[in-house]
């Protein structure tokens, strides 16, 4: 059986285990270096990502988490995938495994919470459906850009990126833990299984 862990310093890691206990996979809260003992991916969840940061500070993770993340699978969502890059666009503590650069807040207030469909040709093939997933965007960021090894997997139709991978590292800008749709908690276990 996979054993996920869900970095629970702040934010909505709980729904992200009530995900995985679904589809059928061991996960357990990640809160300090010895819990990463042992799993085989993890999660970091949407939250407010300066204070993911300064906590992941605070109980020494910061390194932990980074050679995590050279080995193993990581998916950051929403303040997760923010945590995860390695520019914001301002000073807060950043894991900076992704070759990403975000835009925190990038919707602006009247619409900083949206729904909308996205085809994401590499879901579907993973998860063999065809239907489109319905991504919920909470004062969501941006990926306003990719390098290195990172690729765009997934474009609003404006052409905004709103996911990114880079081998074993996933970000999304959206909350796939708050919809009923499993299918983004199963593209991740392909990816950790890899
Ligand atoms: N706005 C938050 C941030 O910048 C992210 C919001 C979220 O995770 N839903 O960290």
């Amino acid at each position: 059986m996979m054993n996920i862990g869900v970095l629970a310093l702040q934010g909505d890691f709980a729904e992200h285990i009530v995900m995985l206990k679904k589809i059928g996979v061991e996960a357990r809260e990640v809160r300090l270096p010895e819990h990463l003992d042992g799993l085989d991916g993890l999660i970091i969840p949407g939250g407010e990502s300066t204070t993911i940061g300064k906590l992941a500070v605070h109980y020494n993770l910061m390194k932990p988490l980074q050679e995590f993340g050279k080995s193993h699978a990581i998916w950051g969502t929403c303040a997760g995938a923010i945590f995860l890059s390695k520019d914001a666009n301002r000073d807060q503590p950043l894991l900076g495994l992704m070759d990403i650069t975000v835009q925190r807040n990038a919707f602006g207030r009247q619409v900083d919470s949206f729904e909308t469909d996205l085809v994401i040709d590499e879901l579907l093939k993973a998860t063999q459906t065809t239907h489109p997933y319905h991504a919920v965007f909470i004062r969501a960021p941006i990926i306003e850009a990719v390098s290195g090894n990172a690729k765009i997997l997934s474009q609003l139709k404006d052409g905004r990126i709103v996911a990114a991978l880079e081998g074993r590292l996933l970000a999304t800008s959206f909350h796939p833990e708050l919809t009923d749709d499993p299918r983004f908690h199963q593209y991740f276990l392909s990816l950790a299984q890899k």
